[in-house]
């Protein structure tokens, strides 16, 4: 061993060393297996506030089934997958086939045993819309996408009610729990999902512009079979096995039951052009479609369309409003997380004070006012105007938010989050002001 070799074998660094480039630290953590009911105070606090006691028990079962990290994984899954659409089977034959990622799949299979398009309807007791609300404000967290067709379902109900043969032929298998996404008749199915056909290219909100044509099959009138010619511009779902749809029938603008597949069998002439290519909502084929003759039932009176298919839009909008919230829930609580895992010049996050007003500024702007207001103590209450939300107590201005504020707290008002452990000190109010 010479003098070259030893510096030759220091220079050389172990096989470990070069493998082992650095440590992950100050890294927040996935945020999962928590109880995204229990942890979420407004929430909580309006079940019980809104006579939802006897679903307590349920909704912790559930909220810590939507944090479970294979559900949240399916969510991720069924939006960087994009549906994908055939025409026609590799022998010829029109299909019509969206092909979802299994993931999407998966979440619709979940939802539907959980009876999110149906609860209330199938087990209609006290508080019965609010479990099923904060089970749905709970799930949207989740994936949105395919919240849609889950949504549509349980909001065709009352459409449906409308006309009695369609209901009793038809609502049992829509309110049925569990999911078919095979590509076969309803006949042939136990549960079945609806979608919403209204939007044409000339009219979206305006309704009343819709050029789709339905000529009776027989006598016409409520409940009775048509054949509709026409287009819809935007209809999400397509998969669902029935549409509610607006056409001009002889009488005027009315609504229609229109299936995939026709009584005999065979595929009901209701054809997708196309997907639309969507910035978000990615996991939710919407599309194109033209009725080239397609087989629908009337739904409530003729002329009455708009009527008809309001009773749906109400409650798909409702829905609209919870899943928002759902979704925005999930922004503060990723960011308090977040917050609270990661430090920058030797502290974390959530205790930079400016971070603080950035994170109760969130929490403020984005919980229900009603909700923020339900969960203070005797004594508190909190007000809102352009400007920010200002929080009193026994008529004193105590602390507020102002969203052009830059100033950090001294005085701290403890606003405590019992999922995350977590006190917001929200800046105290201009003694002067
Ligand atoms: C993700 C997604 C899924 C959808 N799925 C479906 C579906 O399944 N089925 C279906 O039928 N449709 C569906 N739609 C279409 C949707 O319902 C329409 O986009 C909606 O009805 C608005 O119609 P429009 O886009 O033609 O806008 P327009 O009617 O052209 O309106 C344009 C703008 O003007 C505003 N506006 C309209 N009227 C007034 C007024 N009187 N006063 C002031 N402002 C007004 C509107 O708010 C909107 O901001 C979907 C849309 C999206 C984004």
């Amino acid at each position: 061993m010479n003098a070259q070799n030893d510096s030759l074998d220091k220079a050389v660094p172990q096989a470990d060393a070069l493998a082992n480039t650095h440590e992950v630290f100050n890294q927040a953590t996935p945020l999962q297996d928590y109880n995204a009911f229990r942890g979420d105070t407004a929430l909580y606090d309006a079940v019980l506030r809104e006579g939802g006691e006897r679903g307590v028990e349920e909704l912790d079962r559930y909220g810590f089934e939507t944090t479970r990290p294979e559900v949240i994984e399916w969510g991720y899954q069924a939006n960087a997958n994009k549906p994908e659409f055939e025409t026609h089977d590799r022998y010829g034959h029109r299909v019509d086939q969206v092909n979802y990622h299994p993931a999407y799949h998966k979440l619709m299979d979940m939802a539907t045993r959980e009876g999110l398009h149906s609860s209330p309807w199938t087990d209609p007791g006290p508080g019965a819309q609010v479990l099923r609300a904060a089970k749905y404000y709970m799930h949207a967290q989740v994936e949105g996408g395919h919240g849609c067709p889950i949504t549509m379902t349980f909001a065709s109900v009352p459409s449906l009610r409308l006309t009695p043969s369609l209901a009793e032929r038809w609502l049992p298998k829509v309110t049925a729990r569990g999911y078919d996404g095979r590509n076969v008749s309803h006949h042939d199915k136990q549960a079945l999902t609806i979608g919403m056909g209204m939007t044409e290219k000339q009219g979206g909100s305006d309704v009343r512009a819709n050029t789709t044509r339905a000529h009776p099959v027989g006598a016409g009138g409520s409940g009775e079979l048509y054949e509709l010619v026409g287009h819809k511009w935007f209809m999400s779902a397509p998969m669902c096995d029935a549409f509610l749809m607006l056409a001009q029938s002889p009488g005027g603008l009315s609504c229609f039951l229109v299936p995939r597949w026709r009584e005999d069998g065979s595929k009901n002439p209701l054809q997708v052009q196309r997907l639309k290519n969507k910035m978000g909502n990615v996991s939710n084929a919407s599309s194109e479609v033209e009725l080239r003759g397609a087989h629908g039932w009337m739904v409530g009176e003729e002329g009455r369309g708009v009527p008809a298919i309001i009773e749906m839009v109400a409650m798909t909008r409702f829905d609209c409003m919870i899943g928002s919230s759902g979704g925005q829930r999930q922004v503060v609580a990723q960011a308090v997380h977040h917050a609270a895992n990661r430090a920058a010049f030797g502290e974390t996050l959530l205790d930079q004070p400016l971070m603080r007003n950035v994170i109760a500024d969130l929490q403020l702007a984005l919980w229900p006012l009603e909700r923020l207001r339900a969960g203070l103590t005797p004594g508190w209450t909190l007000a809102a105007d352009d400007e920010g939300r200002i929080l009193r107590f026994n008529g004193t201005t105590e602390a507020q938010v102002d969203y052009q504020s830059d100033e950090p707290s001294s005085r701290p008002l403890p606003v405590y989050n019992a999922r995350h452990d977590y006190l917001l000190i929200l800046s105290p109010a201009d003694p002067g002001a």
